[in-house]
């Protein structure tokens, strides 16, 4: 009898596989073998018992996405994560990550985490963001604040972490997970002993549902191929008003009548995110003229 289940772990030809809230270690029928990358973390596969706690992957699911920066099939959500200090949150990065999230295909959710050290300018973060569509969620990993809300996010389906070291992407993941116990602190990621260079990426199964993986993405800070008129796209608030602007190609920069920058000078749109825009404009466009 065939099981469905989702694929967690894959190293050395053996692929572990999460069915019903148990994994089994499956290997591959011959047919897959002869393709490279034909089963990655996250796919879901039909697989057949052969012994206890092992099988054979006999089917592989068509992929919906996949992130490459770890290589992760089907994930549902990226939960960029920001501290409100220490460090300080980069809104221009923030920004960033969620068009790097949005170009493939994946919600975003925005995390501000440290929340117990309190901070000037969050509230206006929030709202912002908020304003804009996006979900933003509040945690404190080190006093346990928000983290109800952040399982009730990442209840379903396969989330991915993101964002700058030290805000407290180790430390949430052990809050969630009782006995994970992963390494924190900034010190020993930067002396090469982290996590990060020495595993392949594991989805971990949350006790209340869910998976998440053990390795943050998009560690690269590069930006999707787009062209110059599709950034706005990306910025919800802005591609609001494009139905205003005089010219039906408004890139909100230096054309006349632009309903975007009326928005912004009446307060309508935060200038932080604005300005943000112009400033990934400018790399579009220069990323066009290397083509
Ligand atoms: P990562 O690099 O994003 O995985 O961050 P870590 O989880 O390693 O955390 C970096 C540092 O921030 C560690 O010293 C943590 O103890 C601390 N930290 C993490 N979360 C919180 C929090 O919610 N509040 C406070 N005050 N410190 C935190
Ligand atoms: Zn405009």
């Amino acid at each position: 009898m065939m099981k469905e289940g989702i694929v967690v772990k894959a190293y050395g030809g053996h692929y572990y596989v999460f069915t019903d809230g148990a994994t089994s270690d499956c290997h591959l029928r011959g047919r897959f073998r002869r393709e490279k990358e034909a089963v990655l973390v996250g796919d879901r596969v039909f697989w057949r018992p052969v012994g206890p706690d092992r099988g054979v992957i006999e089917e592989i699911s068509p992929r919906r996405t996949v992130l490459w920066r770890p290589p992760v099939a089907n994930v549902n959500r990226v939960l960029i994560i920001f501290a409100v200090k220490e460090p300080a949150p980069s809104t221009f990065l923030l920004d960033r990550l969620l068009i790097q999230a949005e170009h493939a295909g994946v919600e975003p959710a925005i995390c501000l985490n440290k929340v117990d050290l309190g901070a000037e300018g969050v509230r206006e973060m929030v709202e912002a963001y908020g304003r804009a569509g996006y979900t933003v969620l509040c945690t404190s990993a080190t006093e346990g604040s928000g983290l109800d809300d952040l399982r009730a996010l990442l209840q379903r389906g396969i989330t991915v972490l993101a964002g700058p070291s030290g805000v407290g992407k180790s430390s949430l993941l052990n809050a969630l997970i009782p006995g994970l116990n992963l390494k924190t602190g900034e010190v020993s990621r930067k002396v090469g002993r982290g996590r990060h260079t020495t595993r392949h990426v594991e989805l971990l199964s949350l006790p209340g549902g869910g998976l998440v993986a053990d390795t943050p993405g998009f560690s690269t800070l590069y930006l999707p191929d787009m062209k110059r008129e599709e950034l706005g796209e990306y910025y919800p608030e802005l591609a609001a008003r494009r139905g205003d602007c005089r010219f039906s190609l408004c890139l909100h920069f230096q054309e006349p009548d632009c309903a975007v920058k009326q928005a912004v000078l009446a307060g309508e749109i935060p200038s932080f995110r604005y300005e943000n825009y112009l400033q990934l404009l400018q790399e579009v466009m220069e990323q066009e003229r290397r083509y």
